[in-house]
């Protein structure tokens, strides 16, 4: 029996060192915030008011995790008009508003066609 010999040039291959399979929190966070955009959990367009600040312990709307009061809160404000106007809030970790930024500003591009945008009033 010496089948063993047969096997010994082969080696195993080694398992993938940190290959793609591993997502960073960022690419994840952008995949969130673009799947919040497309149910329309999130809006799409520019905010009209930004705030930063240190945060209150509100769950952050990205992350689900609270904004310590360490870190850096970005609150955004939509004014809503029509049926029921009113204001829309949300409270993000300063790289969780990066990542929906970046993928906001991703689906205005690939969208193209914008049938209209909102007025600028720069103060
Ligand atoms: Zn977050």
């Amino acid at each position: 029996m010496d089948g063993e010999s047969r096997d010994s040039g082969i080696s195993r291959d080694p398992p993938p060192a940190n290959g793609a399979s591993q997502m960073s929190d960022e690419g994840a966070l952008r995949e969130k915030a673009r799947e919040m955009i497309q149910a329309g959990q999130l809006p799409d367009r520019r905010p009209d008011r930004t705030w930063g600040g240190p945060g209150v312990g509100a769950d952050c709307t990205i992350c689900r995790v609270p904004v310590k009061r360490d870190e850096v809160e970005f609150e955004i404000e939509f004014t809503r008009s029509g049926d029921n106007p009113g204001l829309d809030t949300y409270q993000f970790h300063i790289r969780c508003f990066a990542a929906w930024e970046f993928e906001r500003q991703n689906l205005e591009l690939a969208g193209g066609a914008i049938l209209e945008r909102p007025t600028e009033t720069l103060p």
